[in-house]
């Protein structure tokens, strides 16, 4: 019972049972009230006259004295009609000259005469029920009869009869059991029976869905992320359960971000290692071959083991300087610094830097450069590095007498940079992953060979600071493009202006 208490099911249900049981009292002590109070008041209205014809009888026979052994034929007649019937002759002050009925004992010998004034009223009618003093008992109140006569002494004096229509009789002759109140307690009964059954039925169905969204709160509490609530009905407690799934649906994003991070992590720090041991044992090896044999090495031996180690050492170097750059460009450490300038001419900076080893590949480095194209705004520095990477991967990529074209068009206000290829392209399955960092579509290709993986993740971050996207096409064996866009410089001055 306790634990049912605890519930919310339980405390509803307990505070509708209380209010039906205060609700049902009320109305229980209303009826048996207005009833007895209806019963008075026809008595005293059926009885109005009673003490009036009773003091019309008195009246003719006091005289001189008050003589009431005359009386005694017309007191036994009222008995008869009305066995209860107590009669009191009153003075003018209210005290008890005569009690007629002398089968009870005295109480008080004083009654007070308000009632009786206001009973004398002309309007009574209207007030019935009023209930004066009964003087066999201390503090009862009864509905009487009264009237007026002149008393021996000159002075008025009251019949004052008390009718047996009080609360206490009423009750004890079993007004309550009677049929209209009997017919109403079962109607209230009923009623209250169905309420409660209603209600409980309710109360269950609403609670219901509480706890199916409770259970739903628990699951998801033990890690089941895809756990939603079955909305229903759009009341409160559906609101509710709509403000836990949007709830659950950002929790759920925020915990696949992060094991999807931590995934990375892990996956960076394994590349990492392997990354860094592999040029590292090779380095080991070469030295430890040259100084174990120092003497039986030929001089161009000694040369080719230090130029690998060399080799090794750069592109080491090349990673960690990469996997700096990235980790700052991850925290945000380096912001672009904007400027405007000519893109074209930087584009033939950086194919003048690549030409000897495009010529040595043998390999047409051709720029597509229109003439009179407009500043653009960036950061100098970034878009040589996202251009450089492009082309050293075009030249890595493609074949002899393949070419390289670098071209600039003008889209609306933007330029758009694109360095495309005939080499081998990049499968198709690939492509959403290779801007992904220690991503190679080759997964042997060793640092030896050259290439990190970690290029084109610093080139897409790079452009995307300048808000663009790196955005790459590729056909396996014909060759592939890779393009982004840089604002002009009169467009930023445009945005400027306008802000
Ligand atoms: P890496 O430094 O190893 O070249 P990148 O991030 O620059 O790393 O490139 C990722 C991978 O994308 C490369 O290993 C290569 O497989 C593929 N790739 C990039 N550019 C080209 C290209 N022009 N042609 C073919 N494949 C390319």
């Amino acid at each position: 019972m306790k634990v049912f208490l605890k519930t919310l099911y339980g405390k509803i249900s307990a505070i509708f049972l209380i209010l039906l049981l205060i609700l049902g009292s009320v109305q229980i002590f209303v009826s048996v009230t207005s009833s007895v109070n209806y019963v008075c008041e026809a008595s005293q209205k059926l009885h109005y006259s009673v003490a009036e014809n009773l003091a019309r009888k008195f009246q003719n026979v006091i005289h001189d004295s008050l003589e009431f052994s005359q009386l005694q034929e017309e007191f036994a007649e009222l008995l008869m009609l009305n066995p209860r019937a107590e009669v009191y002759l009153l003075d003018h002050h209210g005290a008890v000259l005569k009690a007629f009925n002398d089968s009870h004992t005295l109480k008080r010998n004083q009654v007070n005469l308000t009632p009786v004034m206001r009973f004398l009223d002309e309007d009574s009618y209207k007030s019935f029920p009023i209930k004066g003093d009964d003087p066999i008992s201390d503090s009862r109140k009864k509905v009487f009869s009264a009237a007026e006569l002149i008393l021996p002494n000159g002075m008025p004096g009251y019949i004052y009869v008390i009718l047996p229509s009080a609360r206490f009789e009423l009750a004890s002759d079993g007004i309550l059991n009677s049929y209209i109140l009997s017919t109403s307690a079962f109607a209230l009964s009923v009623t209250l029976i169905f309420a409660i059954i209603i209600g409980l039925v309710l109360f269950f169905l609403l609670t219901k869905r509480l706890h199916a969204m409770t259970g739903a709160v628990k699951n998801f509490e033990l890690g089941k992320y895809d756990m939603r609530i079955d909305i229903g009905s759009e009341d409160e407690v559906g609101e509710l359960g709509r403000a836990f799934n949007n709830m659950a649906d950002t929790i759920e994003q925020y915990v696949s971000a992060l094991e999807k991070n931590d995934h990375l992590r892990r996956e960076l720090i394994a590349n990492v290692s392997h990354d860094l041991r592999s040029p590292l044992a090779s380095i080991q090896g070469y030295l430890e071959t040259i100084l174990m044999k120092n003497e039986v090495l030929s001089s161009s031996e000694r040369k080719n083991f230090l130029e690998l180690s060399l080799k090794n050492v750069i592109n080491l170097n090349k990673l960690v300087h990469e996997l700096f750059e990235l980790s700052k460009l991850d925290a945000r450490q380096t912001e672009p610094e904007m400027e405007p300038f000519s893109i074209a001419e930087l584009i033939q900076d950086v194919v003048l830097k690549f030409q000897p080893e495009s010529e040595r590949r043998k390999i047409h480095l051709i720029t597509r450069l229109p003439v009179n194209l407009p500043f653009v705004r960036g950061d100098i520095g970034m878009i040589e590095r996202v251009l450089s990477n492009l082309i050293e991967n075009a030249l890595h990529f493609t074949p002899k007498e393949g070419r390289i074209t670098i071209g600039l068009e003008r889209i609306d206000k933007n330029i758009r940079i694109s360095v495309s290829d005939t080499g081998e392209g990049i499968p198709e399955e690939d492509l959403p992953h290779i801007f992904d960092r220690f991503y190679r579509v080759e997964k042997s290709r060793s640092r030896n060979s050259g290439g990190s993986g970690l290029g084109l993740a610093i080139a897409c971050k790079m452009v995307r600071l300048h808000k663009s996207e790196l955005q790459v096409s590729s056909r396996l064996r014909s060759g592939s493009t890779f393009s982004f866009s840089l604002p002009t410089h009169q467009m930023e001055m445009e945005y400027a202006s306008q802000d």
